[in-house]
């Protein structure tokens, strides 16, 4: 099959679908990569690069299988036609998703963020590779924009206390930024409505902070609080938060808009010159005082809410998502004799009786069973 891979157009996407790496393993499997050129620039990739890896310069979007990262724009697909198969982020949940338009085109597409999670499937799991990145990202961001060092730092000239650093939501994020806190030198907690990831907090050498919810919902993400749920939350959340030179936010519900966990009232408690970075913004914030996308101060708390930060770490994260995304498509291959009858040929034939598979296309007619 041919595989290609596109240049992102999105504001600020400097992430690509495959690098050179991943190609190289694809081609030895029997697969052409063509890649439009300049696909890589955004991540530092010539095309050069490409070719080097056994990849063709040229047009990627008339390929069998096109690989992407950012979903994709009406005109973009427009630019895909019948049979042809599209993989990456489709954000299926987002009320403008293109998932209608794509079906009508008679593309077959699998959305990244619709991949169970399940053990098996770790290693196609963009929102884990992503959310890595974004946890990591988000701690940097906050120490930039504090007005206070984050480890303690004996002097001459005095003693300076550690940070404290709150993490509300330990998903892949927020793990990842109790890790990247505590490598800092700060002193993280972390809090969820999840009792099961205490331990995972404290293995990282963070406290927990329990306020007695308990919120477990299904295949490991959280349910929705009832409103009582909420307020006794939001009212244990300001006495807590009051305490903490940082509050770094990932919750988030499947779905949902974000939860409000941080209210106005509990930023208004924080000691000035304390920072809030709300990696929610997408889904509305989980700070009462966020302006998705842009940073602000509010009652001298600066509150960041950055939308896309893999793509500012765009080496990385495209090198990580690569593996996800041919980790995906290898699960599509078949060779030789395949349902299609083609020999001594690699060809994509999605088996849809693989949960992975089947759960991922976002374009199939569900049958009922
Ligand atoms: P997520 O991005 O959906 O949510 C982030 C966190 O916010 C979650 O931990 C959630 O419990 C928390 N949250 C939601 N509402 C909250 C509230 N009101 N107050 C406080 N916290 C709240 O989560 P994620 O990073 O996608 O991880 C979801 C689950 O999937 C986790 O259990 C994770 O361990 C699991 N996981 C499994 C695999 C795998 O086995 N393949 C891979 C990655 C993640």
């Amino acid at each position: 099959p041919r595989v290609g891979v596109v240049r992102e157009t999105n504001d600020g996407e400097r992430r690509v679908a495959l690098v050179p790496k991943t190609v190289t393993a694809l081609v030895g499997k029997g697969v052409d990569v063509i890649v439009e050129s300049g696909a890589g620039l955004g991540a530092l990739i010539p095309d050069s690069l490409y070719t080097d890896a056994g990849a063709t310069i040229g047009d990627a979007w008339s390929t069998d299988v096109v690989v992407k990262v950012a979903p994709p724009s009406d005109a973009e697909v427009g630019k895909l036609s019948k049979g042809q198969t599209l993989i990456g982020f489709l954000a299926p949940r987002n009320a403008d998703n293109k998932i209608g338009a794509l079906k009508a085109a008679g593309v077959q597409a699998f959305a990244v963020e619709a991949i169970p999670r399940i053990s098996r499937a770790q290693v196609m799991d963009a929102l884990s590779s992503q959310g890595n990145v974004s946890g990591y990202k988000a701690v940097l961001l906050a120490a930039s924009e504090s007005t206070r060092f984050f480890p303690m730092l004996t002097t001459a000239a005095g003693t300076v206390k550690p940070a404290t650093v709150l993490i509300l939501g330990v998903g892949v994020a927020g793990l990842q930024a109790l890790a990247t806190a505590k490598r800092l030198g700060g002193r993280p907690t972390g809090y969820d409505v999840r009792p099961e990831v205490a331990d995972q907090v404290r293995s990282v050498g963070a406290q927990w902070l329990d306020l007695g919810i308990d919120a477990a919902g299904e295949g490991g993400y959280a349910r929705e609080l009832t409103e009582d749920e909420r307020a006794q939350q939001q009212k244990a959340l300001e006495d807590a938060i009051k305490g903490f030179d940082v509050v770094i936010t990932t919750a988030l519900v499947p779905g949902r808009p974000a939860p409000r966990l941080v209210t106005a009232a509990a930023v208004e408690g924080m000691k000035p010159g304390s920072v809030i970075v709300d990696l929610a913004g997408e889904t509305g914030g989980n700070c009462e005082l966020t302006e998705p996308g842009q940073t602000v101060v509010k009652h001298d708390v600066t509150i960041c809410s950055p939308l896309n930060l893999p793509a500012t770490m765009p080496e990385h994260a495209s090198e990580l998502y690569a593996k996800n995304i041919s980790a995906l498509l290898e699960l599509m291959l078949v060779e030789g004799d395949g349902a299609s009858g083609a020999t001594g040929n690699v060809t994509v034939e999605p088996d849809f009786t693989d949960q992975v598979l089947a759960d991922s296309c976002v374009t199939r007619e569900r049958e009922a069973n």
